[in-house]
């Protein structure tokens, strides 16, 4: 950094305190801010785009324009205190190495992050950094998520106490906020954002603390009696599902905070397993950011290292019939056009796209990387670990291969989901919808459509590459090497009974 061409335009270096804002955008809740305030300084509230966050393997549009309304939607609130965030556009510690010329930085407060690659080297240059110039980095605990963990003995009972703790309120009222020096600003703020974050676009859900508490109270007062009864079924779930997954991945509302409105639901609640099923989610979600934060290879190999040996041709057309929702396969092609166009589907469409993708068309995880930035929630730790499990690489869980067909006449009964985004289909009657290769070719010249012209062929056929996956799959589960490396993951990421037990109803 050339400090030369930028002077030091403060006499004297004032001490402060900086809140830094990762993937924790919110207000209420928040033990960096609370932090901050004791500190008894004044606090510099930040977040940074950074430009090799953003343009990482794993990264979309979408995300960043979720993280652009978040933070749109704290500085509106944080307008009636007489402060903003300030947001630049450059990494952080750039940023950081330029306020140091001008302000004596004292403290960092964030929260911790579990991450892919990028955020893991950027947080320890981070913690290089304070090192060096004596700035005291205090990182909060995110959810239930423990670091350098040496056993999950007992990391239920923690995580219940953690998620009982009260919740945490910084004084915004009386809080001392920096005023930023306007020089300095306009040397750290870095370019502008890319347009198209700042462009609402109403396919996805918005970002912002205000909305993720709207969607938290009208799934406890109206939305959860039919959770259960929906939670696999494509079209149903948007609504009877919390849809609370992205405002917890950028942490517009804490675990904490929708446990504890969870549970001061639950003595009224009229349909108590239903929640009781909703807490267990909760409870999963911090389990496999855990497997994750133990083991954060898991982004590169597989989880049981024997996997390795599984080599899979890479077949590019299959990949993009997959991404383009082209397959031939209706269920499929309608999850993945939706998944495109709202960033979002419900738990077991995102496991049977999978295994769609590594088993009928034996393709290997890695490329599932076109998944993380389709998924507005995408969450490293939830994304890896699932992953791993559905593309039957960890040699230690049920190798469950998705029947498609099945799955669309379980759960897609009336084909309301496979019309809506499969409009190809739209004039197919009911009993052909989900395997509408099976028309005749008077049948398809009844209805005006011709298979092959309006819509694929299937592009494998799903019985046999089932089976032929299948017979791969299982011989290697049996093999030495797998069981040994099972051994090891058990030891590692379960407790000591060798399993992780849900949620109990309460
Ligand atoms: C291949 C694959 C990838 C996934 N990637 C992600 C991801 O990147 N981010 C993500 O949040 N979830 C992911 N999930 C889990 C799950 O599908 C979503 O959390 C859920 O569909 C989000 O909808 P909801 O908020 O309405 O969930 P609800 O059913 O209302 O559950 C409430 C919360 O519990 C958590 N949760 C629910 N189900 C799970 C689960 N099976 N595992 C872990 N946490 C869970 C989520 O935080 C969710 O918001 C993935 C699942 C699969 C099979």
């Amino acid at each position: 950094m050339d400090n030369v061409t930028i002077p030091n335009v403060l006499n004297v270096k004032e001490a402060i305190s900086i809140v830094w804002f990762k993937r924790d955008l919110r207000l209420y809740d928040h033990e960096p801010l609370f932090l901050a305030q004791q500190s008894q300084l004044p606090v510099l509230l930040l977040y940074c785009f950074e430009p090799s966050v953003m343009q990482y393997d794993d990264s979309d549009v979408r995300h960043w324009r979720f993280v652009y309304e978040s933070i749109v939607d704290l500085n509106q609130r944080l307008s009636s205190f007489g402060t903003q965030i300030q947001v630049c556009h450059q990494e952080v510690i750039d940023v950081i190495d330029l306020l140091k010329n001008h302000y004596d930085i004292k403290h960092i407060y964030s929260h911790q992050e579990t991450g892919n690659k990028v955020t893991y080297d950027r947080d320890l240059a981070v913690q290089k950094f304070c090192l060096n110039h004596n700035i005291i980095w205090k990182e909060s605990l995110t959810n239930g998520v423990v670091r350098k963990l040496k056993s999950r003995k007992n990391w239920e009972l923690r995580w219940k106490e953690t998620m009982s703790k009260p919740i945490i309120k910084a004084d915004l009222a009386n809080f001392n906020f920096l005023i930023l020096h306007p020089t300095v600003k306009e040397v750290i703020v870095g370019p502008e954002v890319p347009s198209e974050l700042t462009i609402r676009n109403e396919n996805f859900q918005q970002g912002g603390e205000t909305i993720a508490w709207k969607y938290l109270r009208n799934f406890l007062q109206d939305r959860y009696p039919t959770y259960s009864k929906h939670i696999s079924k494509p079209e149903l779930s948007r609504r009877s599902c919390s849809r609370l997954s992205p405002y917890l991945t950028y942490g517009n509302i804490s675990m904490h905070a929708v446990y504890h409105s969870t549970m001061e639901r639950y003595p009224t609640a009229t349909n108590k397993r239903v929640l009781s099923n909703f807490i267990s989610r909760l409870h999963w979600h911090c389990h496999f950011i855990q497997k994750f934060e133990d083991e954060c290879t898991m982004e590169f190999v597989p989880v049981n290292k024997a996997y390795d040996a599984m080599i899979k041709p890479r077949y590019e057309a299959h990949i993009i019939a997959w991404q383009s929702g082209q397959t031939g396969v209706p269920l499929i092609d309608a999850c993945m056009r939706c998944l495109v166009a709202t960033g979002y589907i419900n738990f077991r469409m995102r496991a049977m796209v999978v295994s769609f993708f590594v088993f009928n068309l034996w393709q290997d995880w890695r490329d599932l990387h076109f998944l993380a930035k389709q998924f507005l929630d995408y969450e490293p730790g939830i994304h890896y670990s699932q992953t791993h499990m559905q593309s039957g690489i960890t040699g230690v869980n049920t190798i469950r291969i998705y029947n498609p067909i099945k799955n669309s006449i379980d759960h897609d009964e009336n084909g309301v989901f496979i019309r809506k985004w499969v409009p190809e289909l739209a004039q197919i009657p009911l009993s052909f919808i989900h395997e509408p290769w099976k028309l005749s070719a008077m049948e398809q010249q009844l209805y005006g459509f011709e298979l092959g012209r309006d819509y694929p062929a299937p592009i494998v056929d799903v019985e046999a590459s089932r089976q032929k996956a299948a017979d791969i799959v299982w011989s290697f589960r049996k093999s030495d090497d797998v069981k040994q490396e099972g051994k090891r993951i058990l030891a590692k990421h379960t407790n000591a009974k060798g399993k992780f037990t849900v949620h109990k109803k309460q």
